[in-house]
């Protein structure tokens, strides 16, 4: 999407408007992840968003860690998530964590319970959630409601030093136990939590809830605009509410809800990740199957590609799941321009071309062919790569017998090798269980080169891999981890065989590919080659272009209803 079809949303127009009217004079965004797993597909949005809209406007954007939850955080997420953002393209002006404004956050606790705008209360937190009553039905006060100031101050310090136990008391702010919005029903700030944080070590054993940190860090940071998902959109109120009564406002931040982003066969919550992981289903956080930005690069999504399509789907107000096909469309389009084409052959049977001549000393002769780098690009060239008469193709490039449609090899069908020469089929082997493990071909030595000088046609090509000069490599292909295109977001199926493995023939410049860089396998699709030893490769993308297909038939469907 265009700077000016951008500019265009809602809260780009409020930023300006903001400006205009001078509330903000310098726009600063944030974006705010929790430290409590790796990063996935959907902040890629909130990321690009929050700093696209900062640079637009010559303005700063942070990375924010929210810490303000020891028990689920580690530092281990910390580094992962600097990283990730780092490769999406992104450079924070500052990495900030809400944990270096405990202090802060504490001292103007103290002033909201000195005020009488904040109380310790001791119930436990069954009661305290029971009392908040329900949409509709106003709650209940709790007995401790209206203790004064100085008890609470007391009590708020017993609490800070240590005196009480888990759960024994929180502090709450005194907003409206009937208010319409349930998270201005006297919402907990503070809780007791005797845990090891990742950054303040035991200093703390009380700890603050996300709405009491969030505003006021952001308040802290000069944040003009606050986005966030819709879900926050009921904390609202109360994110003023505090700003007010602290009275921390320089410039006073602005909240602004969006929709997340969602696709189909994909679920994004970190609970059913942490979960995946923890269960063995997946190998980890970058298995390539997760939807984690770890998993997309290893797979080999470029970064650009994953921004590209956060930008291209914009931002709105309600929330919608855009087609997992559409961002592999964004992905291919990038590899089909720079991605190198190379021979795999991933399910192999030998190809013997019995008229292939032989040297003084009875061996093949090897004969060198030009394949070309990439059809896209010019510029990339062609490589040299040895053909002989015996050679791998692929188990499926072979039919004992041909069913109407398959144009490929069959006995007495004639096929080109690509960039090499025609060759016609005209039996073969099977080992003990029926199972073709060698075809026998004959050549046609006017073809060199792929064509034949009669003008003669062949309705295939299949690509081929010399036997002697191929390297041994491992291959996954992966369905769809998710195969329901709308799992459930908390409790969705998995597919545990979505991961197919090959031991497959390769040509032997893929064993030079770089760790992270994507080839395509001619006939096959794109290919990711993995850090290690050894050459391993996972399936980036098909070659087709599934999203493209989708919208065929739906323009079709629209088509026959009208
Ligand atoms: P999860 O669903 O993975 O638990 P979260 O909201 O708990 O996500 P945070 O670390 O709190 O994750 O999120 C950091 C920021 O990213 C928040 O501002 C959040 O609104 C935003 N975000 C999270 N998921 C999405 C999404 N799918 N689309 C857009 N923004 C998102
Ligand atoms: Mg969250």
């Amino acid at each position: 999407m265009s700077h000016a079809a951008r500019s265009a949303d809602f809260i780009r127009a409020k930023v300006l408007d903001d400006k205009a009217s001078g509330r903000a004079t310098e726009i600063r965004t944030r974006f705010p992840p929790e430290p409590n797993g790796y990063l996935h597909l959907g902040h890629a949005k909130a990321i690009v968003l929050n700093f696209d809209i900062a640079r637009e406007h010559g303005g700063t954007c942070n990375l924010r860690f929210d810490d303000t939850n020891p028990d689920a955080e580690d530092q281990e997420f910390v580094d992962a998530i600097v990283e990730d953002v780092r490769w999406l393209g992104f450079e924070p002006d500052a990495v900030l964590f809400a944990s270096d404004y405990f202090d802060q956050l504490y001292e103007w606790a103290e002033q909201l319970v000195s005020r009488g705008m904040a109380y310790v209360d001791e119930q436990p937190a069954e009661i305290i959630s029971a009392q908040r009553g329900s949409f509709g039905k106003p709650g209940v006060d709790s007995p401790f409601r209206d203790r004064a100031p100085e008890e609470n101050l007391a009590l708020l310090q017993t609490m800070r030093a240590a005196e009480l136990a888990d759960g024994q008391a929180v502090l709450r702010a005194k907003v409206d136990m009937a208010h319409e919005v349930m998270t201005m029903r006297d919402p907990v700030l503070y809780r007791i939590r005797h845990s090891h944080h990742q950054r303040t070590g035991d200093m703390w054993c009380i700890y603050p809830t996300y709405d009491w940190a969030h505003g006021l860090s952001d308040a802290i940071e000069g944040i003009s605009h606050s986005l966030c998902t819709l879900e926050f959109e009921d904390h609202r109120p109360l994110y003023n509410w505090l700003l007010d009564a602290t009275g921390v406002d320089h410039p006073r931040p602005e909240q602004i809800e969006f929709a997340r982003l969602n696709f189909t066969h994909t679920v994004m919550s970190k609970r059913v990740l942490r979960r995946l992981v923890a269960n063995g289903m997946v190998d980890g956080w970058d298995d390539p199957q997760m939807p984690t930005l770890r998993a997309a690069r290893r797979r080999g999504f470029p970064a650009e590609a994953i921004v590209e399509l956060v930008r291209h789907v914009g931002v709105a107000k309600t929330n919608s799941v855009v087609e997992i096909e559409l961002l592999e469309s964004f992905v291919r389009r990038q590899h089909n321009r720079y991605a190198l084409r190379r021979a795999a052959v991933l399910d192999p049977i030998k190809l013997i071309i019995t008229n292939w001549p032989v040297d003084d000393e009875g061996n093949g002769v090897v004969e060198m062919v030009d394949a070309i780098n990439n059809p896209e690009d010019p510029d990339a060239g062609v490589r040299s790569v040895p053909f002989d008469g015996v050679l791998w193709i692929e188990r499926d490039d072979y039919r004992a017998q041909a069913e109407p449609k398959y144009y490929r090899l069959t006995p007495g069908r004639e096929v080109r090798l690509r960039y090499a020469y025609f060759v016609t089929a005209v039996d073969h082997v099977v080992d003990e269980d029926g199972q073709v493990v060698e075809v026998h071909a004959t050549y046609d030595p006017a073809t060199v080169g792929g064509n034949a000088p009669d003008g003669r046609k062949v309705k295939a090509t299949i690509h081929w891999v010399s036997c002697a000069a191929a390297v041994d490599g491992t291959v996954h292909r992966y369905d769809r981890l998710f195969p329901e295109s709308l799992p459930d977001a908390h409790d969705p199926e998995i597919a545990l065989d979505a991961r197919r493995t090959y031991g497959a023939k390769l040509e032997a410049a893929l064993e030079d590919v770089e760790a992270g860089d994507v080839v395509q396998f001619e006939r096959v699709g794109y290919f990711s080659r993995d850090v290690g030893d050894g050459p391993v490769f996972h399936e980036t993308a098909g070659l087709r272009d599934e999203w493209a297909a989708i919208q065929k038939a739906k323009a079709k469907a629209s088509q026959i209803q009208s």
